[in-house]
């Protein structure tokens, strides 16, 4: 089974003007793309790991051959994280989060506002390319946390469920933000999907290990 790339959930003009659709296509059909086949291609020598979806070959990269641990961190990273942006973002998003994750919010940063804040700030100040997501931590009570990884990493790997992600790469703002990346944290709110961050808040209360059985797309669990 080869891994292959989603198609966008929306039509790619469908976040304009906060995500333009010219942005949304080199990001998706070349640059996610371009981590599904150079995955692909990592793996094909290697027949063992052709049943193994990509959240599970990134949580078990010392399982994965030394000489092609490297790429597939990277790659089989950047396939996840990107299927999962996809649908971190909508054009008909809700404006704020609801039910238990709301109450969350309030109980672990005083606020969404707060939560907000402190999501632009780490995106913001993180160091080259990487990610800035809301999760839940497996310790410490289970709180929410906001955290940033670099290249492709997933908070997963840490013992942290990723509830919302957005992309700092500077391919993911450059075209329309240019250096600007604060501009684009700030307008990213009006397309950030508070109703599949709510669904995934949800699916961390379960064990995470049971979500990712699935080869491909719907990484952690499907829409329902
Ligand atoms: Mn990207």
């Amino acid at each position: 089974m080869q891994h292959i790339l989603p198609p966008l959930p929306y039509d790619p003009s469908a976040l304009e003007p906060h995500i333009d659709a010219r942005t949304m296509v080199l990001h998706h059909d070349k640059h996610h793309a371009s981590y599904v086949k150079n995955l692909n291609s990592a793996l094909e020598p290697f027949p063992e790991l052709h049943e193994r979806n990509a959240m599970w070959l990134l949580l078990n990269l010392r399982s994965v051959p030394r000489k092609i641990r490297a790429a597939v961190r990277n790659n089989a990273g950047g396939h996840v994280n990107h299927s999962l942006l996809w649908r971190s973002m909508s054009a008909d998003a809700g404006s704020a989060p609801t039910g238990p994750l709301a109450d969350a919010i309030e109980h672990d940063f005083g606020g969404l506002q707060a939560c907000k804040d402190q999501f632009a700030a780490a995106g913001a100040g993180l160091f080259g390319s990487g990610w800035v997501w809301l999760a839940r931590s497996n310790q410490d009570g289970r709180r929410l946390q906001v955290c940033t990884t670099t290249g492709h990493d997933n908070p997963l790997m840490r013992g942290r469920f990723p509830i919302l992600v957005n992309d700092v790469w500077e391919h993911a703002y450059y075209l329309k933000h240019q250096n600007r990346r604060p501009d684009y944290l700030r307008g990213w709110w009006q397309v950030a999907n508070w109703e599949d961050a709510v669904r995934r808040f949800e699916l961390s209360d379960e064990s995470a290990a049971r979500s990712w059985e699935i080869k491909d797309a719907p990484v952690f669990a499907p829409t329902p």
